[in-house]
Protein backbone atom coordinates (compact mmCIF):
# COMPACT_ATOMS: atom_id res chain seq x y z
CA UNK A 1 0.00 0.00 0.00
CA UNK A 2 1.51 3.15 -1.25
CA UNK A 3 1.34 6.02 1.66
CA UNK A 4 -0.07 8.92 -1.07
CA UNK A 5 0.78 11.42 1.44
CA UNK A 6 4.80 10.62 1.64
CA UNK A 7 5.38 11.02 -2.20
CA UNK A 8 7.34 14.04 -2.51
CA UNK A 9 6.88 15.80 -6.11
CA UNK A 10 9.89 14.41 -7.41
CA UNK A 11 8.33 10.81 -7.13
CA UNK A 12 5.45 11.56 -8.52
CA UNK A 13 7.01 12.80 -11.53
CA UNK A 14 8.99 9.53 -11.38
CA UNK A 15 5.23 7.73 -11.13
CA UNK A 16 4.09 9.87 -14.15
CA UNK A 17 6.95 9.02 -16.23
CA UNK A 18 6.53 5.12 -15.88
CA UNK A 19 2.83 5.69 -17.42
CA UNK A 20 0.42 5.68 -13.90
CA UNK A 21 -2.88 6.38 -14.78
CA UNK A 22 -4.37 10.03 -14.18
CA UNK A 23 -6.91 9.07 -12.13
CA UNK A 24 -4.87 7.27 -9.95
CA UNK A 25 -1.96 10.49 -9.83
CA UNK A 26 -5.57 12.54 -8.85
CA UNK A 27 -5.84 10.77 -6.23
CA UNK A 28 -2.35 12.03 -4.81
CA UNK A 29 -2.90 15.59 -2.79
CA UNK A 30 -2.23 18.61 -4.88
CA UNK A 31 0.98 19.98 -3.87
CA UNK A 32 0.78 23.61 -2.56
CA UNK A 33 3.10 25.85 -4.21
CA UNK A 34 3.45 29.42 -3.70
CA UNK A 35 2.91 31.65 -6.58
CA UNK A 36 6.04 32.34 -8.27
CA UNK A 37 6.45 36.45 -9.16
CA UNK A 38 5.88 36.52 -12.84
CA UNK A 39 7.12 39.02 -14.65
CA UNK A 40 4.93 41.28 -16.72
CA UNK A 41 4.50 40.02 -20.57
CA UNK A 42 5.67 42.82 -22.73
CA UNK A 43 3.22 43.81 -25.36
CA UNK A 44 3.46 42.20 -28.58
CA UNK A 45 6.04 44.81 -30.15
CA UNK A 46 3.50 46.95 -32.53
CA UNK A 47 4.82 46.66 -36.41
CA UNK A 48 7.40 49.25 -37.33
CA UNK A 49 6.04 52.15 -39.21
CA UNK A 50 6.13 52.00 -42.91
CA UNK A 51 6.38 55.19 -45.27
CA UNK A 52 4.40 55.49 -48.10
CA UNK A 53 7.04 56.62 -50.77
CA UNK A 54 3.75 57.12 -53.06
CA UNK A 55 1.53 59.28 -50.66
CA UNK A 56 4.28 60.95 -48.45
CA UNK A 57 2.07 59.15 -45.36
CA UNK A 58 2.85 57.06 -42.55
CA UNK A 59 0.62 53.85 -42.34
CA UNK A 60 1.19 49.99 -40.58
CA UNK A 61 2.16 47.37 -42.11
CA UNK A 62 -1.06 45.95 -42.39
CA UNK A 63 -3.10 49.25 -43.96
CA UNK A 64 -0.52 49.64 -46.32
CA UNK A 65 -0.81 45.71 -47.60
CA UNK A 66 -4.74 46.11 -47.13
CA UNK A 67 -4.05 48.87 -50.01
CA UNK A 68 -1.85 46.97 -52.22
CA UNK A 69 -4.31 44.20 -52.26
CA UNK A 70 -7.06 46.80 -52.75
CA UNK A 71 -4.92 48.28 -55.39
CA UNK A 72 -4.16 45.10 -56.89
CA UNK A 73 -7.75 44.36 -57.29
CA UNK A 74 -8.39 47.63 -58.42
CA UNK A 75 -5.56 47.31 -61.17
CA UNK A 76 -7.15 44.12 -62.38
CA UNK A 77 -10.27 45.27 -62.51
CA UNK A 78 -9.30 47.99 -64.45
CA UNK A 79 -7.17 45.66 -67.01
CA UNK A 80 -10.15 43.48 -67.47
CA UNK A 81 -12.51 46.40 -68.43
CA UNK A 82 -10.07 47.25 -70.70
CA UNK A 83 -9.41 44.26 -72.11
CA UNK A 84 -13.58 43.34 -72.43
CA UNK A 85 -13.19 46.57 -74.23
CA UNK A 86 -10.70 45.97 -76.90
CA UNK A 87 -12.21 42.59 -77.22
CA UNK A 88 -15.87 44.03 -78.10
CA UNK A 89 -16.20 43.62 -81.60
CA UNK A 90 -16.08 47.31 -83.45
CA UNK A 91 -15.19 48.98 -79.98
CA UNK A 92 -12.82 51.46 -80.11
CA UNK A 93 -10.71 53.05 -77.30
CA UNK A 94 -12.01 55.78 -75.69
CA UNK A 95 -10.34 59.38 -75.96
CA UNK A 96 -10.87 62.07 -74.09
CA UNK A 97 -12.28 64.75 -75.96
CA UNK A 98 -9.47 68.28 -75.65
CA UNK A 99 -11.51 71.05 -75.50
CA UNK A 100 -10.21 73.69 -77.67
CA UNK A 101 -10.74 77.42 -76.37
CA UNK A 102 -12.77 79.01 -78.53
CA UNK A 103 -11.24 81.80 -80.96
CA UNK A 104 -13.51 84.29 -82.35
CA UNK A 105 -11.79 84.66 -85.73
CA UNK A 106 -12.26 88.46 -86.94
CA UNK A 107 -14.72 88.49 -90.28
CA UNK A 108 -13.29 89.10 -93.18
CA UNK A 109 -14.02 92.41 -94.87
CA UNK A 110 -15.12 92.27 -98.44
CA UNK A 111 -13.46 95.05 -100.07
CA UNK A 112 -11.72 93.80 -103.05
CA UNK A 113 -11.42 97.28 -104.93
CA UNK A 114 -9.35 98.52 -102.09
CA UNK A 115 -7.28 95.02 -101.78
CA UNK A 116 -3.61 95.49 -101.88
CA UNK A 117 -2.06 91.91 -102.38
CA UNK A 118 -3.57 88.83 -103.94
CA UNK A 119 -3.54 87.22 -100.38
CA UNK A 120 -6.07 89.37 -98.86
CA UNK A 121 -8.12 89.35 -101.92
CA UNK A 122 -8.25 85.33 -101.80
CA UNK A 123 -9.02 85.40 -98.56
CA UNK A 124 -11.96 87.18 -99.17
CA UNK A 125 -13.31 85.20 -102.45
CA UNK A 126 -13.04 82.54 -100.01
CA UNK A 127 -15.19 84.16 -97.29
CA UNK A 128 -17.57 85.64 -99.77
CA UNK A 129 -21.48 84.28 -99.45
CA UNK A 130 -22.64 87.45 -102.30
CA UNK A 131 -24.11 85.25 -104.48
CA UNK A 132 -25.85 81.88 -104.08
CA UNK A 133 -23.21 79.97 -105.77
CA UNK A 134 -21.04 79.61 -102.58
CA UNK A 135 -23.93 76.72 -101.53
CA UNK A 136 -22.58 74.58 -104.30
CA UNK A 137 -18.98 75.05 -104.19
CA UNK A 138 -16.63 72.29 -102.50
CA UNK A 139 -13.90 74.84 -102.31
CA UNK A 140 -13.41 78.16 -104.33
CA UNK A 141 -11.66 78.29 -107.62
CA UNK A 142 -9.46 81.41 -107.55
CA UNK A 143 -6.63 81.23 -110.39
CA UNK A 144 -3.29 79.34 -111.13
CA UNK A 145 -0.06 80.26 -109.18
CA UNK A 146 0.58 83.93 -109.43
CA UNK A 147 3.20 85.06 -112.10
CA UNK A 148 4.34 88.61 -112.14
CA UNK A 149 2.94 90.44 -115.11
CA UNK A 150 1.86 87.32 -117.47
CA UNK A 151 1.94 87.65 -120.98
CA UNK A 152 -1.98 86.75 -120.90
CA UNK A 153 -4.50 86.49 -118.71
CA UNK A 154 -6.81 83.82 -119.75
CA UNK A 155 -10.34 84.04 -118.31
CA UNK A 156 -13.02 81.68 -118.51
CA UNK A 157 -16.77 81.27 -117.52
CA UNK A 158 -17.22 79.93 -114.46
CA UNK A 159 -15.37 76.61 -112.77
CA UNK A 160 -16.40 73.00 -113.81
CA UNK A 161 -16.45 70.04 -111.44
CA UNK A 162 -12.85 69.42 -111.79
CA UNK A 163 -12.08 72.94 -111.06
CA UNK A 164 -14.10 72.55 -108.18
CA UNK A 165 -12.57 68.87 -107.00
CA UNK A 166 -8.64 70.61 -107.37
CA UNK A 167 -9.26 74.30 -106.93
CA UNK A 168 -7.53 75.06 -109.91
CA UNK A 169 -9.72 76.47 -113.39
CA UNK A 170 -9.10 74.87 -116.41
CA UNK A 171 -8.57 71.37 -114.82
CA UNK A 172 -9.90 68.46 -116.36
CA UNK A 173 -10.35 67.70 -120.77
CA UNK A 174 -11.45 71.21 -121.45
CA UNK A 175 -8.16 72.19 -119.34
CA UNK A 176 -5.72 69.81 -121.26
CA UNK A 177 -6.87 71.30 -125.14
CA UNK A 178 -6.55 75.00 -123.82
CA UNK A 179 -2.51 73.92 -122.89
CA UNK A 180 -2.27 72.24 -125.86
CA UNK A 181 -3.44 75.23 -127.54
CA UNK A 182 -1.25 78.08 -126.04
CA UNK A 183 1.56 75.52 -126.12
CA UNK A 184 1.35 75.60 -130.12
CA UNK A 185 0.62 79.03 -130.24
CA UNK A 186 2.70 80.80 -127.95
CA UNK A 187 5.06 78.22 -126.36
CA UNK A 188 7.43 81.13 -125.16
CA UNK A 189 4.31 82.85 -123.09
CA UNK A 190 3.47 83.08 -119.22
CA UNK A 191 0.15 82.59 -118.60
CA UNK A 192 -2.39 83.02 -115.54
CA UNK A 193 -5.94 81.32 -115.75
CA UNK A 194 -9.28 82.34 -113.84
CA UNK A 195 -13.06 82.50 -114.41
CA UNK A 196 -15.45 85.70 -114.29
CA UNK A 197 -17.14 83.81 -111.08
CA UNK A 198 -15.22 81.72 -108.45
CA UNK A 199 -17.23 79.15 -107.15
CA UNK A 200 -18.98 76.62 -109.30
CA UNK A 201 -22.24 76.55 -110.54
CA UNK A 202 -24.05 73.32 -109.36
CA UNK A 203 -25.05 71.05 -112.99
CA UNK A 204 -22.73 72.81 -115.17
CA UNK A 205 -24.73 75.22 -116.01
CA UNK A 206 -23.62 78.64 -117.44
CA UNK A 207 -23.55 81.45 -114.00
CA UNK A 208 -26.56 84.28 -113.94
CA UNK A 209 -26.07 88.00 -114.77
CA UNK A 210 -26.72 88.31 -110.97
CA UNK A 211 -23.94 85.79 -110.13
CA UNK A 212 -21.68 87.76 -112.83
CA UNK A 213 -22.44 91.30 -111.62
CA UNK A 214 -21.84 89.73 -107.66
CA UNK A 215 -18.27 88.21 -108.62
CA UNK A 216 -17.20 90.97 -111.06
CA UNK A 217 -15.51 93.32 -108.19
CA UNK A 218 -13.22 90.36 -107.68
CA UNK A 219 -11.94 90.00 -111.17
CA UNK A 220 -11.69 93.33 -111.18
CA UNK A 221 -8.95 93.23 -108.45
CA UNK A 222 -7.70 90.22 -110.01
CA UNK A 223 -6.74 91.85 -112.84
CA UNK A 224 -5.66 94.39 -111.27
CA UNK A 225 -3.13 92.90 -109.06
CA UNK A 226 -1.86 90.06 -111.61
CA UNK A 227 -1.17 92.95 -114.17
CA UNK A 228 -1.13 90.77 -116.79
CA UNK A 229 -0.06 92.63 -120.48
CA UNK A 230 -3.08 91.20 -122.38
CA UNK A 231 -6.07 89.46 -121.77
CA UNK A 232 -7.71 86.61 -123.62
CA UNK A 233 -11.25 85.87 -123.27
CA UNK A 234 -12.53 82.04 -123.61
CA UNK A 235 -16.25 81.95 -124.56
CA UNK A 236 -19.37 84.28 -125.52
CA UNK A 237 -19.80 85.06 -121.29
CA UNK A 238 -16.84 86.33 -121.06
CA UNK A 239 -15.83 87.73 -124.02
CA UNK A 240 -18.94 90.23 -123.69
CA UNK A 241 -17.84 90.72 -119.92
CA UNK A 242 -14.38 91.88 -120.12
CA UNK A 243 -15.25 93.76 -123.75
CA UNK A 244 -18.58 95.06 -122.41
CA UNK A 245 -19.81 94.21 -125.96
CA UNK A 246 -23.09 92.78 -126.09
CA UNK A 247 -22.23 91.24 -129.84
CA UNK A 248 -21.98 87.08 -130.39
CA UNK A 249 -19.11 85.26 -130.09
CA UNK A 250 -18.32 85.20 -134.36
CA UNK A 251 -18.57 89.04 -134.38
CA UNK A 252 -16.08 89.46 -130.99
CA UNK A 253 -13.48 86.90 -132.28
CA UNK A 254 -10.46 88.11 -134.63
CA UNK A 255 -9.80 91.18 -133.79
CA UNK A 256 -8.05 93.19 -130.65
CA UNK A 257 -10.64 94.16 -128.39
CA UNK A 258 -10.17 96.33 -125.30
CA UNK A 259 -10.76 95.63 -121.87
CA UNK A 260 -11.02 98.71 -119.74
CA UNK A 261 -10.40 98.92 -115.68
CA UNK A 262 -11.90 101.36 -113.14
CA UNK A 263 -9.28 103.63 -113.59
CA UNK A 264 -10.02 103.54 -117.10
CA UNK A 265 -6.69 101.90 -118.48
CA UNK A 266 -6.61 99.69 -120.89
CA UNK A 267 -5.51 96.36 -121.74
CA UNK A 268 -5.53 94.91 -125.63
CA UNK A 269 -8.35 91.54 -125.70
CA UNK A 270 -8.77 88.55 -128.24
CA UNK A 271 -11.88 86.60 -128.11
CA UNK A 272 -11.90 82.58 -128.85
CA UNK A 273 -14.09 79.38 -128.09
CA UNK A 274 -14.22 78.00 -124.84
CA UNK A 275 -12.11 74.70 -124.93
CA UNK A 276 -15.26 72.57 -123.44
CA UNK A 277 -16.97 74.12 -126.51
CA UNK A 278 -14.64 73.04 -128.93
CA UNK A 279 -14.46 69.16 -127.88
CA UNK A 280 -18.27 69.28 -128.60
CA UNK A 281 -18.03 71.17 -131.53
CA UNK A 282 -14.28 70.27 -133.24
CA UNK A 283 -15.55 72.01 -136.47
CA UNK A 284 -14.97 75.30 -134.89
CA UNK A 285 -11.17 74.24 -134.45
CA UNK A 286 -10.52 76.08 -137.61
CA UNK A 287 -11.15 79.14 -136.78
CA UNK A 288 -10.07 78.88 -132.65
CA UNK A 289 -6.81 78.09 -135.13
CA UNK A 290 -7.07 81.60 -136.43
CA UNK A 291 -7.85 83.06 -133.18
CA UNK A 292 -4.37 81.74 -131.94
CA UNK A 293 -2.78 83.19 -134.60
CA UNK A 294 -4.23 86.26 -133.72
CA UNK A 295 -2.42 85.54 -130.19
CA UNK A 296 0.67 84.85 -131.87
CA UNK A 297 0.80 87.54 -133.51
CA UNK A 298 0.30 89.91 -130.55
CA UNK A 299 2.68 88.27 -128.26
CA UNK A 300 5.49 89.00 -131.32
CA UNK A 301 5.13 92.60 -130.82
CA UNK A 302 6.44 92.61 -127.27
FE1 LIG B 1 -18.78 85.22 -103.98
FE2 LIG B 1 -18.10 85.04 -106.54
FE3 LIG B 1 -18.48 82.83 -105.13
FE4 LIG B 1 -20.56 84.35 -105.76
S1 LIG B 1 -19.23 83.24 -107.20
S2 LIG B 1 -20.13 83.46 -103.77
S3 LIG B 1 -19.66 86.39 -105.67
S4 LIG B 1 -16.88 84.36 -104.80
Amino acid sequence: MIDFQSISPLQRGWLLELGLERAFLARLPQPQVAPQPVAAAEPAAAPAPVVDPQQGVTTSPVSRLVSASEAASDATSARDKALALLRKPGSRPVVAAVEEPLVQKPAVLIQPEKTQDMASLLEQVQACQECGLHTGRSQVVFGTDQVLEPDWMIIGEAPGTSDDRSGLPFDGKAGLLLQAMLKSAIPEASVYKTHLVKCRPVGSRSPTPDELAACRAFLDAQIRLVQPRRLLAVGHLAAVALSGREDDLETLRGQTLAYTDSLGRSLPLVVTYHPASLLLRPQHKANAWRDLSLLRQLQGQS
